[in-house]
């Protein structure tokens, strides 16, 4: 069937009261840039709709993308006719064909916007279920979870009809809640953290860190995959790549063993706040999970945490390894994310890291580090790109 739109219906919208503009205006634009390959379709957003003109352009490889846009409750693809009975008839029951196995069960459910329109809804559901039971013998209506469920909608300008409602990713516009700062490694936890704050209509910023020649280009593009593997919940996202090596080199020779972790963590915390700064960022997100290693024991966060009074959001502190993973394989986050390409924490790790770090230890030790120069230099090479949706995720329709 060709669909001629994509009828959007809207989360958790309808509780923003005045904001509610500003909502649909953010939306429309993220689904514009996640769509951005489908130059041809024209995006009219209502106070309770939005309407996705597709103008030829094929809904099947449309629809997994705007499954992963945020603030959709669901969408239907439709198709819309002229408001002629005999067109409206013609297109019901030739949705009804494609689906129809022998035994099946369907409803009508008429709605009109347009009241000058010549049948209320009752006159339309009888005319219309009339006309498949006349067509396909045998078939029942039933009202509750019919096989095919054809909704026939009247406005203004024609005759909609549609089959299918398929839901959406729930959540709040990204970027209606501002923008954080999320430090991603290559691990499974960070994107999945990423996933959740944006889910809820945070902005994201990637912060990388890259210790080459120790890590390697592998490990960078497995970040970047990572981040493009989340570009499409968001149109784009900016990726920064912090270097990251003479500063482990320092630690390393300045710092007894079992404060390395905790220093490095301090240092990618005081570099991530002060990229969050430049940048416009109002918290940081990260993928600690609290208990899952040395770093993230309450007592180690307390220790790193001392740098920053910036709000650091954890979505994942509270999960099971489980739980996370299980997120991370419905984003398609999780193959990539186990990749064995070694990053920065890793080489640098020592044998037994302290999970209660001393504070007055911290601080004595980073005496002895030219803490300053040692961020400045680093800050002095950041490189930043944008990761866009990728070609393939546009182009591969894996859910259909
Ligand atoms: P992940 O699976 O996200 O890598 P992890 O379980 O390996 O997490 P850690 O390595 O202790 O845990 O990292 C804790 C958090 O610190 C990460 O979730 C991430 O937010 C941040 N982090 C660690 N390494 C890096 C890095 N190289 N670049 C940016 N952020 C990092
Ligand atoms: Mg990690």
């Amino acid at each position: 069937m060709n669909y001629s739109e994509i009828m959007v219906r809207y989360g958790e919208l309808s509780t923003k009261g005045k904001n509610r503009r500003v909502f649909i205006n953010q939306l429309a634009q993220n689904v514009k840039r996640t769509l951005a390959a489908f130059p041809d379709i024209k995006i009219h957003a209502d106070r309770d709709r939005m309407h996705l003109l597709l103008n030829g352009s094929d809904s099947q490889a449309v629809m997994p993308l705007l499954q992963k846009v945020f603030g959709i409750q669901n969408f239907s693809p439709s198709i819309r006719v002229e408001k002629e009975l005999e067109s409206i008839k013609e297109i019901a029951l030739a949705l009804v064909k494609e689906r129809y196995q022998t035994g099946m069960t369907f409803k009508i459910t008429a709605k009109r916007s347009d009241h000058n329109f010549e049948l209320d809804t009752h006159g339309l559901n009888l005319l219309l279920g009339n006309a498949v039971v006349d067509t396909f013998p045998g078939i029942q209506a039933q009202m509750r979870k019919p096989d095919i469920d054809l909704r026939v909608e009247i406005r203004l300008d024609g005759a909609y009809l549609s089959c299918e409602t398929l839901k959406g990713a729930g959540g709040l516009p990204v970027g209606t809640s501002g923008r954080g700062m999320l430090m991603l490694s290559g691990g499974i936890d960070s994107p999945v953290a990423g996933y959740l704050a944006m889910k809820r209509g945070v902005e994201i910023e990637a912060v990388h860190f890259a210790s080459p020649p120790y890590t390697s280009e592998q490990a960078l593009q497995k970040a970047k995959d990572l981040t493009e593997k989340l570009a499409p919940y968001a149109g784009s996202i900016q990726f920064i790549e912090v270097p990251f090596t003479e500063i482990q080199e320092e630690i390393k020779k300045s710092v007894p063993e079992g404060y390395w972790m905790t220093i490095t963590r301090r240092f990618m915390l005081r570099l991530t706040d002060l990229i969050r700064e430049q940048r416009k960022g109002l918290v940081i997100i990260n993928g600690e999970s609290l208990g899952q290693v040395a770093s993230q024991t309450l007592p180690s966060m307390v220790a790193i945490n001392e740098v920053t009074a910036t709000p650091i959001i954890r979505p994942v502190v509270t999960m099971d390894k489980t739980e996370i993973i299980e997120i991370a394989e419905e984003i398609d986050t999780f193959q990539l994310a186990i990749q064995p390409f070694e990053d920065c924490c890793t080489i640098f790790a020592p044998p037994q890291p302290k999970t209660r770090p001393k504070l007055e230890k911290v601080l004595a030790y980073e005496e002895r580090l030219d803490v300053v120069g040692m961020i400045e230099r680093s800050l002095a090479g950041l490189k930043i790109e944008e990761v866009k949706v990728g070609k393939k995720e546009a182009e591969f329709a894996d859910f259909f």
